[in-house]
């Protein structure tokens, strides 16, 4: 498979790479596991169409488990979207980001309730 350790990806390769057999059996493999289920950013229980979120890139098409968490839609957004846009949540790529954005929405609820 044409993606398999390579360091950088481009969105067409990632695109392909998602919806392709591999990908969904890495997802199989995930959801079978002892891994957690809930979201990663704002720890929602697993729900139908909760995504996985790549950890890093680096290991793309031969992934470990462990480069994966769980997020609904929502927080997956946003992760990526700070991870855009927000050079301090970028400063440490993308695992960074995803930690920012979970720093984030824990602060939000803890002041909602
Ligand atoms: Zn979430
Ligand atoms: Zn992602």
């Amino acid at each position: 498979m044409g993606v398999t350790g390579r360091g950088t990806v481009t969105k067409a390769g990632y695109r392909a790479y998602i919806n392709s057999p591999e990908w969904a059996a890495v997802r199989a493999r995930y959801w079978a596991s002892k891994l957690p289920h809930e979201c990663y950013v704002c720890d929602a229980p697993r729900q139908k169409g909760m995504h996985l979120h790549h950890r890093t890139y680096k290991n793309l098409g031969a992934e470990r488990l462990m480069d994966l968490v769980p997020v609904c839609p929502t927080c997956h957004d946003l992760v990526h979207h700070l991870h855009r846009t927000n050079p301090v949540a970028a400063r440490n790529g993308l695992w960074g980001a995803t930690k920012y954005a979970r720093a984030m929405v824990q602060k939000q609820s803890k002041r909602r309730s």
